[in-house]
């Protein structure tokens, strides 16, 4: 057995576990492929594996040409102006919104044939400078705005928790969990984007419906 089958079986067999535990439905297991090539993401796909997380828009764009149509995108980095056509066009969900201005063009650029575009906006939930995402008090006017823009549905919230302790990565969680709850029902929201190789299971714990994970999956990422 190949070292992703088996890191994949014995991933999706937790994340079976854990929802029998917490009697929830299992996550949606988004597989980050982010630096990885593209006889990774095949060979994870052959395994039945279809959705899968792109940070950067430039490796994206060379990777899903050569992949199967019925690949289902996850976007889940920062887009700048320039990129959000190519995005509109192809992605299936952008995860990582913190900007109204993003959120119109790709609105904008969504082809009409084309369902909405699905959308989460990303919290900074560890309130670190260097990181993308709004503050938890400039949810509610983003939220409103993107509700009105015609060719996105606005799912969720997604954030990155600081790499921490259990602790304080659990209290991260938390936070987003009350935040999700607090506009759940205002806005029809059924994701929580939250969870990576390091701290999925926390983040399941406190309700996350779906988890990205890289590492776990693919080995250790090489950056050059
Ligand atoms: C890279 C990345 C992941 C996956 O991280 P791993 O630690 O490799 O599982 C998940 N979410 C975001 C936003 C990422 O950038």
């Amino acid at each position: 057995m190949s070292d992703f089958i088996a890191s994949y079986t014995n991933l999706q067999h937790k994340i079976k576990q854990l929802a029998l535990k917490n009697h929830t439905h299992p996550a949606c297991l988004i597989a980050v492929s982010k630096h990885f090539p593209i006889a990774s993401i095949q060979a994870a796909y052959d395994a039945g594996q279809r959705d899968f997380g792109e940070n950067y828009i430039q490796e994206w764009s060379d990777k899903w040409r050569q992949l199967p149509d019925d690949i289902v995108w996850h976007i889940i980095g920062n887009i700048q102006s320039n990129k959000t056509k190519e995005v509109a066009q192809r992605a299936d969900w952008v995860h990582s919104i913190s900007r109204l201005k993003i959120a119109q063009r790709l609105s904008d650029q969504r082809p009409s044939h084309l369902a909405p575009l699905n959308i989460c906006i990303e919290i900074n939930i560890a309130k670190e400078p260097q990181r993308h995402g709004i503050a938890p008090e400039e949810l509610l006017d983003l939220a409103l705005s993107i509700e009105s823009l015609p060719n996105l549905k606005l799912r969720g919230l997604m954030c990155v928790a600081s790499d921490a302790d259990h602790e304080m990565v659990a209290k991260q969680m938390q936070q987003m969990q009350q935040l999700f709850l607090q506009y759940q029902n205002r806005f029809h929201w059924d994701t929580l984007s939250m969870g990576m190789s390091s701290d999925w299971e926390i983040a399941v714990a406190y309700g996350a419906t779906h988890i990205r994970i890289g590492s776990a999956l693919f080995g250790q990422r090489i950056y050059q």
